[in-house]
């Protein structure tokens, strides 16, 4: 039991004490009393009701800290899952061999921040196979065994990272259920090929390196931020060399990374990539809503999400030390082979941060821009490209923090043009 459902079962039981205490003093026959504790007890399930509803409400979100260019501001892109299905790595390998042809027509979206992040869904190790075997260089194919794009064995040729990397990307998170899809080698080689590229990556660490963390700090525009990537499991396989940071699993590992990190003098913000929750579910679960919490008292920034393959809210969070923070429960499927209007809209989130003087970064504020997958290429979505998008994404984000795929990322994040548009 959490601190909020413990803190929800103290006052149901005070609750219900007063109701009987006042229903004795007005001397009730027991049929009054029993048709009297059925309507208080309503009327207290509406309310916990509609309290618990409205804390994972999604719509619109709106920072306090000013945007001041005296200050060091910095803007961030997210994206969820990149999942190279069978059908879409077979075309990329019939077709260019660049994975980017998939997805190059959002880069105008990524490039538009300072810094972005994806999650990568799979490993990037060249000439492994399902059994972990060293097949060497097999080249640029999709043949099912070394190269996967199935449901619960994914692969790719690495060229994947330096793909990302070109259309802008400089950081991924590997830590997610297919992680172990190529074993512990698998991780090992995915990592190798990443620093080779030049693209850093958080949440999993090599099997020769017990002692590396799984996390980045990064410095964009005078701003340092920690990135953390966990993953609520790994499909069952074994982490049997310790390779992969668990969001749920040994809490306190996590917790203590985030503490030791956000009191750090050379961090100004840490932000959690979490890859948690039911596929399928609009609705982010308990165990998400509880952790986030936990990450952002910790001392997070943000905590951006993936793994349902379909978008979940966001919401701000006030911490206990008065700190504005953000969660995003699930960025949904960004690059993914899934039918259906929920598992072709992805999201590009964008979240600005400013640093005064000496203090912490705070949100200044948060943005985002639906995508969507036609047949194999995914396109940024604006007025006018697909209503049934926007109504979808609208409906978790709001509608005032919509960013249109060719409008300037700062000056929307800063307010500017939402006042200018409002006018
Ligand atoms: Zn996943």
């Amino acid at each position: 039991m959490n601190l909020k459902s413990f803190t929800v079962l103290v006052s149901k039981k005070a609750a219900s004490r007063a109701v009987f205490v006042q229903f004795r003093r007005q001397r009730l026959s027991p049929p009054q009393v029993l048709s009297r504790i059925i309507y208080m007890k309503t009327i207290i399930f509406l309310i916990l009701t509609w309290g618990a509803l409205a804390a994972q409400a999604g719509g619109d979100v709106t920072f306090n800290a000013v945007c001041d260019n005296r200050n060091s501001l910095a803007t961030f892109s997210f994206v969820g899952d990149v999942l190279i299905h069978k059908a879409l790595y077979q075309r990329v390998a019939a077709e260019t061999k660049h994975f980017s042809q998939i997805w190059r027509k959002t880069d105008v979206l990524i490039n538009k921040a300072d810094f972005s992040v994806a999650n990568l869904e799979g490993p990037a190790a060249l000439g492994i196979d399902s059994q972990g075997r060293d097949r060497g260089d097999v080249g640029f194919i999709y043949d099912d065994k070394v190269y996967s794009g199935t449901n619960f064995l994914f692969n790719y040729h690495p060229r994947i990272l330096s793909d990302l990397k070109a259309s802008g990307y400089d950081l991924l998170t590997m830590a997610n259920n297919h992680a172990l899809d190529r074993q512990s080698i698998g991780i090992d080689k995915t990592l190798w090929a990443a620093r080779q590229v030049g693209i850093l990556t958080v949440g999993t660490r090599m099997s020769q390196e017990r002692n590396a963390g799984f996390h980045q700090i990064v410095s964009v525009r005078g701003i340092r931020v920690a990135f953390l990537g966990c993953t609520e499991m790994t499909n069952g396989k074994n982490d049997s060399k310790d390779q992969v940071l668990f969001c749920y699993k040994n809490p306190e590992r996590i917790l203590g990374t985030i503490k030791e990190l956000s009191q750090r003098p050379d961090v100004d913000a840490v932000v959690v990539l979490p890859h948690w929750g039911v596929e399928y579910q609009h609705v982010p679960e308990a165990q998400q809503r509880n952790f986030a919490q936990k990450y952002l008292e910790a001392g997070a920034i943000a905590v951006v999400g993936s793994h349902p393959h379909v978008l979940q809210p966001w919401q701000k969070y006030v911490t206990r030390d008065g700190r504005e923070t953000l969660v995003i429960y699930s960025l949904g499927n960004f690059v993914a082979g899934q039918g259906g209007l929920a598992r072709k809209t992805g999201t590009v989130a964008y979240i600005g941060l400013s640093k005064e003087g000496s203090q912490k970064a705070k949100i200044f504020g948060a943005a985002y821009t639906p995508t969507y997958r036609r047949d194999a290429e995914l396109f940024p979505i604006g007025l006018g490209d697909a209503k049934d998008v926007i109504q979808h994404t609208a409906a978790l984000y709001g509608a005032q923090g919509r960013l249109e795929p060719s409008a300037p990322l700062l000056p929307f994040l800063c307010g500017s043009q939402r006042l200018t548009e409002n006018q």
